[in-house]
């Protein structure tokens, strides 16, 4: 089959691998219905991440069960799943309290840039449907896997709630997915921090109530401005560099919450000033896991539309050219046919 390696900063392909086996008996096959090009790949793919020997990209997935280890039992070929960027086994002591991407036994997916792939430990992994999705929901319930998951996180560990006001720092996928998130929970007030119009657009269209484009010290001033003075209550950080971070704990209130699920790229932090700060931080990758069954349960009795966020559709064959798009800020995320 045809699957997507890179060898080399800059240097992502298709090229031609053997289809994937069951190598343990936790093991499931799956045929994907559709992948996609995270925000995370453009680390490795910008040379800020090492890329020492060729990697088999891609960790977004749904699909069709096609074969299953002799231990599996929650899920069988035919049915069709939708999984975790995070592999779990969903029953370890961090997994039964909720954090399934801190787990004990975690592995992270690769390969699913590709029209199969291999999924270990996938009793604790996969969540089935109950009947074949409908094909206009495909995209949707890709998104849940990984960028609406990571969104949904950053806004539960924000602590988003019924009222709250919340900012967004960050408009890529991710940060639209955060808003989305946030309208969801109920909040009354939700800042989308974007400069560029097609993003403030979709941020708007997922329940952003205001947009500030201004960045860093001015970003911040004009947050304390549209809360009176007071901060936010819940801050998403969606990005992971040392101004968005600094940005996403200064705009919120004392005793407000950041939840940060950009991967931290040299970010630091002064002990004192977080001290005095009074804020409660929670990040790291999502635990996806937790909020399967619920997200896909929105997406399909159609209440949320996260597929939305595809803005650029392209046939697995053209993965370079999504790659592109989305380093030069021309795509948002681009969804691969497989
Ligand atoms: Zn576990």
């Amino acid at each position: 089959m045809l699957a997507t390696i890179m060898r080399a900063p800059g240097d992502v392909r298709c090229e031609e691998v053997a289809e994937p086996t069951i190598q343990k008996p936790t093991d499931a096959i799956i045929r994907l219905s559709a992948s996609c090009i995270c925000g995370s790949d453009l680390w490795p793919y910008r040379g800020l991440n090492e890329v020492n020997e060729p990697r088999a990209m891609g960790h977004e997935y749904c699909g069709i069960v096609v074969e299953v280890g002799s231990a599996v039992k929650t899920v069988r070929p035919g049915q069709f799943v939708v999984g975790s960027f995070c592999l779990s086994d969903n029953t370890c002591p961090h997994c039964r309290f909720g954090f399934q991407s801190s787990c004990e036994q975690r592995e992270f997916m690769s390969g699913a840039q590709a029209p199969f792939a291999r999924v270990p430990l996938a009793d604790g992994t996969l969540v089935a449907t109950s009947a074949l999705p409908a094909d206009d929901l495909i995209p949707s319930l890709l998104a849940v896997s990984d960028v609406l998951g990571t969104g949904w996180y950053a806004a539960d560990a924000a602590g988003v709630q019924e009222g709250s006001t919340a900012v967004v720092v960050g408009d890529g996928a991710v940060g639209l997915m955060g808003v989305l998130a946030a309208r969801q929970m109920g909040a009354a007030r939700i800042i989308a921090m974007s400069r560029h119009k097609s993003r403030q657009d979709l941020a708007l269209e997922f329940g952003a109530t205001d947009i500030v484009s201004e960045r860093g010290e001015q970003g911040v001033a004009r947050i304390k401005e549209l809360t009176g003075g007071v901060g936010a209550d819940s801050v998403l950080e969606c990005v992971g560099t040392q101004e968005s971070m600094g940005q996403a704990v200064d705009c919120a209130r004392p005793g407000g919450k950041i939840g940060f699920v950009g991967v931290p790229h040299g970010v630091t932090f002064d002990g004192q000033q977080l001290f005095f700060q009074q804020k409660s931080l929670l990040g790291g990758p999502a635990p996806v896991r937790r909020y399967l069954p619920y997200l896909m349960d929105l997406v399909l009795d159609r209440t949320i539309n996260p597929g939305k966020v595809f803005d650029l559709h392209i046939p697995l064959e053209d993965v370079a050219e999504g790659y592109r798009a989305m380093d030069e800020r021309r795509a948002i995320k681009a969804l691969l046919r497989v």
